[in-house]
């Protein structure tokens, strides 16, 4: 029996007639780019949020870009982020003209060291953007209060972090934006690319509007340069018709990843990452630290389990980094890299499979040991 790191096909048969409607609908109005299902998932995404205002876009690596240059960041400024995440949120910062400036993880964890930020504020800094890796919130409060201090912006990489929760506050909407990805494969995913970001401020709300749509006011108006990143009515609708399960889901993955906890305390070797106890984890990935892990990583996929790595090179060692000319050090950063794996978790998996995957990893655990 084969288990895949995401099984985005046994979601499809849980909803098939919803979605196949869904897509019907759009294609019988030919409301293709923009329109009313954009509109109603932008205002059904708000409202999931708890959010004033949510703006579609073409993804989450555009939603940052879009982000950012709406806040006025650009060349000659820094922003300041982890080294651990997705590559696209360093590639958002440097896109707008800016320079990425990279922290380490926190100790013994895997989200921003809030504690290292002050040391890394300089007179070029215009923002900081905390990334909610995995489906865990980053420590809010010492962000937004540093943020406060140097008049910075809080841009919140929520890509994996849809509906997850800081001292009861929903991610996307502590800092002044929220950057959402509907990638495939995450929490709330569309049937390709698409991406959103929320925020309090009605005012970046359509400036954001304007820039995802090449700086269009009216039809035939540009003030300014934007560019095409618009979140077409195929996307939005389909969208649309998973939201209204994504609270479902979430509890399903929370289920699943209670399950590993209890399962992992019986395994040596391995060590569960976890969120702070302050907040609600959305759990987009289920990762572990394990010694020699990549010949655990190894014996998993020998053993049909579609174990992954988020993510094995740190941005600040990504040869488009070091092209740069930057040399930086994060110690903590890459000893996490080393030796993460994260495990297969979707809110379809059943009880056996999460057996399955645990008694396949202590096996290949032993095997590395005894090396
Ligand atoms: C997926 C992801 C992105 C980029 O989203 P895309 O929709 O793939 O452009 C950015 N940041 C993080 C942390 C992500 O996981």
């Amino acid at each position: 029996m084969q288990i895949p790191l995401v099984d985005l096909k046994a979601q499809y048969a849980s909803i098939q007639a919803e979605i196949d409607a869904a897509v019907a609908a759009v294609i019988s109005d030919t409301a293709f780019v923009g329109g009313r299902y954009v509109a109603a998932f932008e205002q059904a995404f708000a409202g999931f949020c708890e959010a004033p205002h949510a703006v579609g876009c073409g993804n989450g690596t555009d939603a940052l870009e879009l982000a950012l240059e709406a806040l006025g960041v650009g060349p000659g400024h820094e922003v300041i982020l982890p080294s651990h995440t997705f590559f696209a949120s360093a590639e958002a910062v440097l896109r707008v003209g800016a320079t990425p400036v990279f922290a380490d993880v926190e100790e013994g964890g895997f989200l921003i060291d809030t504690e290292a930020i002050p040391a890394l504020v300089s007179e070029r800094t215009r923002a900081i953007m905390p990334v909610h890796l995995y489906g865990h919130l980053c420590d809010m409060d010492p962000i937004l209060e540093i943020a406060r201090d140097h008049d910075l912006a809080v841009v919140e990489d929520s890509a994996q972090a849809h509906g997850a929760r800081y001292r009861g506050r929903p991610a996307g909407t502590m800092g002044d934006v929220g950057c959402f990805s509907f990638y495939p494969g995450k929490n709330l995913g569309a049937y390709g690319d698409a991406g959103a970001i929320v925020t309090g401020d009605a005012e970046l709300a359509a400036r954001l509007s304007r820039l995802r749509n090449h700086g269009r006011s009216g039809k035939y108006e540009h003030h300014e340069v934007g560019v095409n990143s618009r979140l077409d009515g195929l996307q939005a609708s389909i969208l649309a018709a998973k939201l209204v399960h994504l609270h479902d889901w979430n509890r399903r993955r929370r289920a699943a990843a209670a399950r590993y906890d209890r399962l992992l305390e019986g395994v040596e070797g391995a060590r569960a990452l976890t969120g702070r106890p302050e907040t609600e984890s959305v759990y987009h990935l289920y990762v572990v630290r394990v010694p020699h892990r990549d010949e655990v990583l190894e014996l998993l996929r020998a053993d049909g389990i579609g174990a992954g790595i988020h993510y094995p090179v740190p941005c600040h060692l990504q040869p488009a980094i070091l092209k740069t000319g930057s040399r930086l050090s994060l110690p903590r950063t890459e000893a996490l890299a080393a030796e993460i794996l994260s495990l297969p978790l979707y809110p379809e998996i059943t009880p056996e499979q999460i057996d399955r995957v645990t008694g396949s990893l202590d096996r290949a655990l032993e095997r590395t040991r005894s090396r």
